[in-house]
């Protein structure tokens, strides 16, 4: 990820690595920790995760799932970040659409 995109993203990566801190210790809403405790199911289940990151050099199709290692219409480049605090960012989406929008306003 590029210094523009950090800007860009500041207060989900903020808010990813504050409620890591607070899953940590323990201090985080049962309700929160439910819907990162599934997101991160399904990034382990996912093909583009490389120990802790969403892997920048591959790209996925959301509907059939193939991998590739070079860009084509219809998949998706993961994203590059540190999984453990994206999962636990509230603002923050899978760039596939596997995850992500559970708290937006009903
Ligand atoms: S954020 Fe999405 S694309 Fe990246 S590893 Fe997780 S499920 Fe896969």
């Amino acid at each position: 990820m590029d210094i523009k995109e950090i800007y860009k993203k500041r207060k989900e990566i903020l808010n990813g690595h504050k409620n890591e801190l607070y899953a940590l210790a323990g201090m985080i809403n049962t309700d929160d920790a439910a819907v990162f405790s599934v997101r991160e199911k399904i990034c382990n289940e996912c093909p583009l995760k490389i120990n802790n990151t969403c892997n920048t050099g591959m790209w996925i199709h959301p509907t059939t799932m193939e991998t590739r290692n070079s860009s084509k219409e219809g998949f998706i480049r993961g994203c590059g970040c540190r999984l453990s605090a994206k999962q636990k960012s509230r603002y923050s989406k899978c760039p596939a659409g596997f995850w992500g929008g559970e708290f937006d306003a009903k």
